[in-house]
């Protein structure tokens, strides 16, 4: 059971949490996100740190600290436990404050970006002692690990991890951290922004746990953008497939990459809102029965890049150059789309933009869009459902479009429109292609 920021962001959202950990009987492993907004001011921090701005950095702390101070105190009622949230405080605020008097390195960024995960698992910790419940604290820092690629090493963690959980074969509640991880220089290191929902998916595929449930604000997967559109609703049942596309996608409820360790050894996961407990929620497995357009998410952020050669009529290996110069470059492509003579794909990082540019004139005439986003539509969109390619597209009609994706996998059409179209695309999509 993976909680996020706003789940444990508050001592009363705290104590919910605790309801819902001991609800059932099965042995649980507890994975908790930093407190909402820590990470964020740890990232502050850091910035400040890395600017060599120590009074910005100090003033950053002291704020971050002072929100603790009150925190504790409503959390827990008893002297013992609130002495020892005290000191769990103090410890990773003194560590904080000493990093102002040394020189600051990448290492030590992840440092500081690891203190929210380990206060809130601590005191969160400290709240079932209070309650007399028993459980095993599980510091993440034992067994998740990320090799020299920053991937994580599945096989050792589950190794790990299992032998750490055979030491107690009773045991009923783990509470650990989401995020944070060992890299290969046995450095602390993390999962990225997000990261817990990976830390969750994780450890339910290391130990092939019955079900993952990942614990939001938010009533499950929405068919639509809620924050843009009126009218949306949380999808009952999606395939790893589907949730895969949609999560990379733009639905922030998921971390994109927290699909496949679930996915590999088959562990459903459930997106659950604590908020409202007993909402259905959205359940990600193998297979699900699904006909036309399940949902639909957008990405902005997204950069067009257009390659035009007339070598590439009936040549082959060109695509294989092309790729490889983005490989070069750890840049991912998202969408593709070819012609005999041209090929355009879609990047988010634009870290090596410049260098991909120039090493990509030597294929022939490069152009390239900035500020476009994809409108991804999943469900099942190829074979079984006739027209519904048809609807799509009759919802677009006021829109130009850029690039169009289709039958690169039957779940999916993936649309770019510049930026400014995002909005009414969404919008006349959700009217066009949903029965409401
Ligand atoms: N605390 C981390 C973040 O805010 C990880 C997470 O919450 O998933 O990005
Ligand atoms: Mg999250």
């Amino acid at each position: 059971m993976k909680f996020g920021g706003t789940s444990v962001g508050r001592p009363e959202r705290m104590h919910q949490v605790k309801d819902l950990i001991t609800r059932g009987d099965e042995p649980t492993i507890v994975v908790l996100s930093a407190l909402s907004g820590t990470t964020n001011a740890l990232v502050g921090i850091s910035d400040a740190l890395a600017a060599g701005d120590k009074s910005l950095a100090k003033e950053r702390i002291d704020a971050l600290h002072a929100h603790y101070l009150e925190f504790y105190p409503a959390l827990l009622k008893k002297a013992p436990t609130q002495a020892k949230a005290e000191a769990i405080i103090r410890e990773h605020f003194e560590f904080l404050n000493i990093l102002l008097k040394i020189s600051f390195n990448e290492a030590i960024n992840r440092d500081i970006l690891a203190q929210g995960e380990l206060i809130s698992t601590k005191l969160f910790y400290t709240l079932l002692e209070e309650l007399e419940i028993p459980a095993v604290f599980l510091p993440a820092l034992d067994f998740m690990s990320i090799d020299e690629n920053s991937e994580p090493e599945l096989g050792k963690i589950s190794e790990k991890l299992t032998a750490i959980l055979s030491k107690y074969p009773d045991g009923r509640l783990f509470i650990t951290q989401g995020y944070i991880c060992k890299n290969h220089k046995n450095e602390v290191d993390n999962l990225k922004r997000g990261g817990s929902d990976y830390t969750a998916s994780l450890i339910a595929a290391a130990i092939k746990a019955s079900v993952c449930e990942i614990w939001t604000d938010i009533d499950g997967m929405h068919n639509n953008d809620p924050r843009i559109v009126d009218r949306t609703r949380p999808i009952a049942e999606l395939s790893f497939d589907e949730a895969a596309e949609l999560a990379y996608f733009g639905a922030k409820i998921l971390h994109p990459a927290s699909i496949w360790p679930a996915q590999l050894h088959k562990v459903p996961v459930r997106l659950l809102n604590t908020m409202d407990p007993s909402a259905q929620g959205t359940l990600i497995k193998e297979t699900v029965e699904s006909r036309g357009v399940k949902a639909i998410a957008a990405k902005d952020g997204i950069t067009a890049i257009k390659i035009k050669s007339s070598r590439m009529l009936l040549a082959y290996g060109f695509l294989r150059r092309i790729f490889e110069v983005f490989e070069k470059y750890k840049t991912p492509i998202d969408m593709i789309t070819t012609s005999e003579v041209a090929v355009s794909v879609t990047i988010d990082d634009l870290s090596h933009l410049e260098q991909i540019i120039a090493e990509l004139r030597a294929f022939g005439t490069v152009e390239v869009d900035r500020d476009q986003a994809i409108i991804c539509i999943v469900g099942n969109m190829v074979s079984e459902t006739k027209g519904a390619i048809k609807s799509v597209m009759d919802s677009l009609v006021d829109i130009p479009i850029r690039m169009v994706s289709y039958g690169g996998s039957r779940h999916n059409v993936s649309i770019l429109v510049d930026a400014q179209y995002k909005i009414p695309a969404l919008k006349s999509l959700n009217e066009g292609v949903f029965r409401w």
